[in-house]
């Protein structure tokens, strides 16, 4: 994304819009976007309005109401000269808006927004059975941001544990190697918004991944949450909730998956897990 300076009239309304703080006033009083922090989420472009003020006389109206102390200010929402520009993105990225723009489907999945169905379709996938546990992180949210270097550093870390890389899953798509959990290098050095990265866990093991994923993520430059998914016992208990507290986490059960669904593929292997 940048901004046409052709056209902005410096009125400061993108500034707040960005979520990643990538737009600025410059020197010239006009806005700016800082490329390397640009996740090219479109919220700027898609979000904004236009009227499509003339430039000059806009900017002359500006500067006259200015030295009688009064603003020319447009409602929040409006750029009012159309300023704000959408760029052609080429890969690597290109990567930065599949990742950041919700409306953008993943390659990968065909889904758009984050791209993962993540754990709470297990009620039709069967794909976490009793004593497995299905653990996303997500890195960047709010407002942080994430390099893909430092998502590589997790999603190696985890491969030389016993974690199994959920393969429908748009950070999955990325890596050259799902066994070392390497990502592709060309991708390392673009930000995004958001990604999740999802595994499956044995349960049993669950102190010694988090330990992995804790020792890892106090070197990074970015934020982390986690959300664990687990089939509850037959009276709505789980065991796990106690033990994440004792290891001083705080948990809280955010959603709750009634299991109504139809299963879809029904394998014996799924059939078994869902009853
Ligand atoms: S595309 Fe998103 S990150 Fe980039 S300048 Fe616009 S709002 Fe900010
Ligand atoms: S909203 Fe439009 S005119 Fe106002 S500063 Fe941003 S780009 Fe320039």
């Amino acid at each position: 994304m940048h901004v046409d300076k052709t056209k902005c009239v410096g009125c400061g309304n993108c500034v707040a819009v960005c979520p990643m703080g990538a737009i600025y006033i410059g020197d010239d009083s006009l806005a700016e976007v800082n490329q390397e922090e640009c996740v090219e989420c479109q919220a700027c472009y898609k979000g904004m309005s236009t009227e499509n003020l003339p430039q000059q006389p806009t900017r002359f109206l500006r500067n006259l109401l200015a030295f009688f102390k009064l603003r020319f200010q447009p409602d929040p929402d409006i750029c009012p000269s159309g300023a704000i520009t959408r760029d052609e993105l080429l890969w690597p990225r290109k990567v930065r808006r599949v990742f950041s723009d919700p409306q953008m489907p993943h390659e990968s999945t065909g889904i758009g927004g984050r791209g993962t169905m993540e754990v709470k379709t297990n009620d039709v996938t069967g794909r976490i059975r009793e004593g497995e546990g299905g653990l996303t992180v997500e890195f960047g949210r709010p407002g942080v941001g994430v390099y893909f270097r430092d998502v590589d550093k997790v999603c190696q870390a985890l491969a030389n544990t016993s974690v199994e890389f959920q393969l429908e899953n748009p950070v999955t798509a990325l890596m050259s190697d799902v066994k070392t959990g390497q990502l592709q290098t060309d991708i390392l050095n673009e930000k995004v918004l958001s990604c999740i990265l999802e595994f499956k866990i044995d349960i049993e093991k669950i102190s010694e991944i988090l330990k992995v994923i804790e020792d890892e993520v106090r070197q990074l430059d970015t934020v982390v949450a986690l959300g664990l998914a687990i089939r509850c016992d037959s009276k709505g208990d789980d065991a796990v909730r106690s033990q994440l507290e004792e290891l001083g986490f705080d948990a809280w059960r955010a959603k709750v998956n009634m299991g109504l669904g139809r299963p879809t593929n029904p394998t014996p292997a799924r059939e078994e897990a869902i009853l």
